[in-house]
């Protein structure tokens, strides 16, 4: 709405040009018909006319398959290799969250309990005698509190002693291959239910066929919830038996993209895998995955615990996906978020006319050969589309000479300076309506001057009187000097044109078109049909209309007329058949500063 408009009940729409051609009416339809086709492709593979809605889940896994394991416990002083059986509720660990924990490696420290005994050795703790242990003394990587002694941990290496759980743990390198490489025959079943609140839809990913001894595969069994933990491994590149070593992380995405329109429904699961923590195995970027745990027990009154060091993979079960549904409202939005794309054609063809007639036509040397005739089409299209107003700025003027295609814009300020030397930007002239003119009776040839009527009189003597020789400035002979004052002088002191020539007030078409009383009355009267035209308002308003009929007939447009400036010469011309009696003329006001 525009700012200064003070009626609220309004309603304002644009204005359309339509352009007539077959080329452009072309591109048009052709654009519109391939965006119609990607909307429609886009509505229909996106389900875009679907109410989408998150899934909310649950995940229940259960781990089965056994291990044997291959233990080296020391008996009577000697050691022995035992095989052992790992079951289920010895190598899984419950997890919070939707994962679950397989044990695949450890390193066992047992019969520990409280008391004090030698650190095991490392840079931090090795020791020469008890001033390098400091009682009382402890940190994070230590295993207890340093009680001030220094003794012998095994052959001549000494360590402080600690007051901890003896013996001390020995990080000792983790067995390879991992003790339960054979982890990779486990399987594991997936429990997961989904529900779709909003679309009031619950689902699961078993199925009522499902097979029991089934396992997933990717393209034999995709549907199958029970997971062989090696396959899993080999879906994303890994080696079980690498990553069985340090343990690592291994994600378990279940996908749910659900359509429940009856006409279309689907909505089954889609099982894929990822490995999660980062595959280098570089020490001291402390890879894998573990932790301690601890069985405590009492022998002999004595509180005492087997100390694991636990490797193994977390399997965590990442859920997500959408349920669609046809919805109106989502129907509608789709629509009118993709009409926008119908505009495309605007802005691809408006770009055509811009850069065709403006980069081009710049490089068109010959104005009217055949090969600019598509130049010279888009440039008329982008000057019947474009309306170019400059900012009316108060030093603003339009210039025209008559010996120049264009006109001339002068923003700035003359500073002393003729205006006819001030260069000014070219302006391209519009395009003249002929019909205001034609309405002007032209034909009918000028009144007799008669002597009984004193303005005309006045004429006849005006015209008799010798002409100063002309200014500096001046090209065709024909003007004057200015009679403003000093400062404002030089807004004057333009000439017809541009080269020494004849003057424009010596055209045939001047004296009819700006210096015939007849049409200079009749257009006052065009305007103001009740005006009376006494003598001595007459000269006056007759002036100030040939000043204007002037503009409008070299300047064209109304933005310019405003802001045009008479050369000096029609300006005296004019003065002259329609003279003030007495006073000095005004001259030429900006209308910006008038009142
Ligand atoms: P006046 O009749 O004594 O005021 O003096 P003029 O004959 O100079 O006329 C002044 C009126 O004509 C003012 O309204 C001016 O804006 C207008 N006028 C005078 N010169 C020009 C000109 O060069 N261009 C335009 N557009 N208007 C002019
Ligand atoms: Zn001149
Ligand atoms: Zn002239």
């Amino acid at each position: 709405m525009p700012a200064c408009s003070d009626n609220f009940l309004q309603y304002e729409t644009n204005r359309i040009i339509q352009i007539q051609s077959t080329n452009y009416g072309t591109i048009k339809w052709i654009l519109h018909v391939v965006v119609f086709s990607y909307v429609s492709f886009a509505l229909v593979t996106d389900k875009l006319y679907q109410k989408k809605e998150s899934v909310i889940s649950s995940v229940h896994t259960k781990v089965k398959g056994l291990a044997e394991v291959k233990e080296e416990i020391l008996g009577n002083g000697e050691k022995k290799v035992v095989s052992t059986v790992f079951d289920p509720a010895d190598y899984a660990f419950p997890l919070q969250g939707n994962s679950f924990f397989v044990m695949t490696n450890f390193l066992k420290t047992k019969g520990q309990q409280r008391g004090v005994c030698p650190e095991y050795p490392t840079h931090k703790t090795l020791c020469h005698s008890d001033k390098n242990c400091k009682q009382g003394w402890m940190d994070p990587q230590s295993k207890g509190i340093q009680t001030g002694k220094c003794v012998v941990y095994e052959g001549n290496q000494k360590t402080c002693e600690v007051y901890a759980w003896c013996p001390t743990e020995a990080t000792a390198k983790v067995p390879r291959p991992a003790l339960l490489n054979s982890a990779e025959n486990f399987t594991v079943f997936i429990k997961n239910n989904i529900d779709f609140p909003g679309h009031n839809y619950t689902m699961r990913n078993i199925l009522p066929d499902f097979n029991k001894t089934c396992t997933f595969h990717k393209t034999k069994n995709p549907q199958c919830p029970i997971f062989r933990l090696g396959d899993i491994f080999q879906e994303t590149g890994d080696n079980f038996s690498e990553v069985a070593i340090q343990g690592g992380i291994m994600g378990i995405e279940i996908y749910w993209d659900c359509n429940l329109d009856s006409w279309s429904y689907h909505c089954r699961p889609q099982y894929r895998f990822r490995r999660l923590d980062d595959k280098i195995t570089n020490e001291s970027l402390y890879p894998g995955y573990n932790f301690r745990h601890a069985k405590y027990y009492m022998e002999n009154g004595v509180e005492k615990r087997t100390l694991v060091k636990v490797f193994g993979i977390r399997f965590d079960i990442l859920v997500f996906g959408t349920g669609g549904k046809f919805h109106i409202i989502s129907l509608i939005v789709s629509i009118g978020s993709t009409l926008s794309y119908f505009g495309l054609a605007t802005v691809f063809i408006d770009f055509l006319i811009n850069t065709y007639s403006s980069a081009c036509c710049r490089s068109c040397v010959y104005r009217y050969c055949e090969c600019c005739e598509g130049c010279l089409i888009s440039e008329y299209y982008d000057r019947k589309k474009c309306e170019v107003i400059v900012e009316p700025k108060r030093a603003l003027k339009y210039v025209s000479f008559v010996d120049e295609a264009h006109i001339r814009m002068v923003d700035e300020q003359l500073h002393g300076r003729s205006l006819q030397d001030v260069k000014g930007k070219k302006v391209p002239r519009p395009l003249m309506d002929f019909r205001e003119v034609s309405r002007l009776p032209l034909s009918l040839p000028d009144a007799h001057p008669n002597p009984e009527q004193p303005e005309q009189m006045q004429l006849l003597r005006e015209v008799k009187t010798p002409r100063p020789s002309s200014p500096a400035w001046c090209r065709c002979g024909n003007c004057l000097p200015s009679q403003l004052p000093k400062d404002r002088q030089c807004t004057e002191e333009l000439c017809c044109r541009k080269e020494p020539g004849p003057c424009i007030t010596t055209s045939g078409l001047f004296k009819e078109l700006v210096l015939s009383r007849r049409a200079l009355q009749f257009s006052l009267l065009y305007q103001e049909p009740l005006l009376t035209l006494d003598a001595d308002a007459t000269d006056s308003l007759l002036r100030h209309c040939a000043y204007k009929c002037y503009a409008t007939w070299r300047f064209g447009s109304p933005e310019l007329v405003d802001f045009a400036i008479l050369p000096s010469c029609c300006r005296w011309r004019i003065r002259k058949e329609f003279p003030k009696s007495e006073g000095q003329y005004s001259g030429f006001k900006s209308p910006l500063l008038m009142e």
